[in-house]
């Protein structure tokens, strides 16, 4: 029988491997960066540096010859370019941080260098995480010198989603088998969903937010990206835990081991299909792939129940009000005098903030600044701010009546499979509209993943969603292992 290459191999069988030493920290590490190098035309990662890479190899490799080594001990893995990095450059896909080299790691990278992760670069993201394309990066990737589109390896021609898309991208053309994203209002799911892999963001407050370069606070969480449930779990238990002194809503509550109860049974599990999810603005091919799954999940001994969520179309006024007024004063730090791009010709100090804010700042980021501006106004707070604060509570609220009569809510994760690289042009509502379905757990806090569910228009992936109830992450996982025991969607390459 031939060995399976080295990225053939998912997290749980590499981990394997190099426990075993039957391959090295530093060979894995050396293998995964010549694949970048060759499959530099995805436009995925934004930064290598190889001598750090090798150098955190070979110290896993120490750590593995004496027995000392975390549970992912050598595993190569790379981090969504919104996580601060002290070994790498990191931009948040924003020319305001070009060069930017953070003296310390996040919290995340942190936790998963500490279970033995071994980091090969970082990975291209909507500028400050805005976006559903990851068309609004304003960095070049590696190997190109201006920004450059973030290519979708299962047809090049599209877009990989965004606003985790180079995480996507590198999870489905095996340039890593597993990446960090984050997920503000779907930037996990619906990447993994268009890139045919396997994405979960936790309930909020369970993976610490420091060192996550801030978008819209009261949303943005953390996840692991992988190829299979089995394998989120494994970095999902690693990142997870209570960080109370860096980051003011951090859960306390301790990590958990997330693959406890990968293989239980599903038999009169419950899961709800909400009816605003099926309606009118579902493409028929994205709707006959969640079918499929679901007919499966039926199979497999659960129970579909009908459900409700009455307020799915007003996620996205909501939404949209809510993450742009906090990200309007998460972004006012950028001004020219801590940290970042400052402009080289001014007046005074307001001239200055104002070129260095119209020079770094790229045109979404300053859409959402200038909304969020207006929002939070005197005269207007209460108009718009208030009320969409008033109505993301009654989202979480028709959650929770749903989970009354369900153990878990299902449904598809965007209206259609990736659109085209350029299609919605330079309208920004086309991209809002198509977050509909990744909104609403969001706003609840609620822990929600995709999972590879078959094929659509193009032959390009469709993904399903499951949404838990509040530390239901296990419970998640669960469902989505065993549909893949029965389904072989995530097992597919593009390459
Ligand atoms: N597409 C959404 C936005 O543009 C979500 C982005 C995210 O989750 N980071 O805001």
């Amino acid at each position: 029988m031939t060995q399976p290459a080295l990225h053939d191999l998912g997290v749980a069988q590499l981990a394997t491997e190099l426990r075993e030493r039957r391959v090295s920290a530093v060979e894995a590490a050396q293998h995964f960066l010549a694949r970048a190098q060759n499959h530099q035309h995805l436009g995925a990662f934004v930064a290598l540096n190889e001598d750090a890479t090798l150098a955190q190899a070979r110290a896993a490799d120490a750590q593995l010859a004496a027995g000392t080594g975390g549970p992912l001990a050598g595993l190569p893995i790379a981090h969504k370019d919104i996580f601060v990095t002290r070994d790498f450059a990191s931009t948040a896909g924003s020319k305001m941080l070009a060069g930017y080299q953070s003296p310390f790691d996040a919290t995340v990278v942190a936790r998963l260098a500490q279970a033995g992760c071994v980091t090969l670069g970082k990975l291209n993201c909507d500028e400050f995480a805005m976006g559903s394309a990851n068309e609004n990066s304003a960095v070049a990737p590696v190997g190109f010198d201006a920004p450059a589109p973030v290519r979708n390896p299962w047809d090049t021609s599209r877009i990989p989603g965004g606003s985790s898309g180079g995480s996507a991208v590198a999870v489905a053309a095996r340039l890593a088998p597993a990446v960090t994203g984050t997920d503000t209002g779907g930037s996990i799911r619906q990447p993994a969903s268009f890139c045919g892999i396997t994405g979960i963001k936790p309930t909020y407050g369970r993976a610490s937010r420091y060192g996550m370069i801030a978008f819209a606070s009261s949303l943005d969480q953390a996840g692991p990206m992988a190829r299979s449930a089995e394998d989120c779990a494994l970095l999902l238990s690693a990142l997870c835990g209570p960080d109370p002194d860096r980051d003011s809503t951090s859960l306390d509550m301790p990590a958990e081991d997330f693959s406890r109860s990968l293989n239980d049974p599903l038999d009169g599990l419950r899961i709800g299909i909400p009816a605003e999810f099926f309606g009118e603005g579902l493409a028929p091919d994205v709707r006959a792939a969640v079918d499929g799954a679901l007919k499966e999940y039926e199979k497999l001994g659960a129970k579909l129940v009908p459900i409700s969520l009455p307020r799915t179309e007003l996620s996205i006024p909501v939404y949209y009000i809510i993450a742009p007024a906090e990200a309007s004063s998460n972004l006012s730090r950028f001004d020219g005098v801590k940290f970042g791009h400052r402009a080289n010709q001014y007046s005074d100090l307001l001239d200055m903030y104002k070129k260095t804010r119209a020079e770094g700042f790229g045109d979404e980021v300053k859409r959402r600044i200038m909304i969020g501006a207006y929002v939070l106004s005197h005269g207007y707070y209460d108009a718009y701010y208030l009320q969409a604060q008033k109505i993301r509570r009654m989202i979480a609220d028709d959650f929770q009546n749903a989970f009354k009569n369900c153990d878990l809510i299902a449904g598809p994760v965007a209206p259609t499979v990736a659109w085209k690289l350029g299609e919605h042009g330079s309208d920004p509502l086309a991209d809002y509209l198509a977050d509909i379905f990744t909104l609403p757990a969001s706003l609840a806090g609620l822990p929600g993943m995709s999972v590879p569910a078959g094929f659509g228009e193009g032959g390009m992936p469709v993904g399903l969603q499951l949404i838990g109830n509040y530390f239901q992450e296990a419970r998640l996982l669960n469902a989505a292992h065993r549909l893949q025991q029965a389904t072989d969607f995530h097992l597919r390459s593009p390459l």
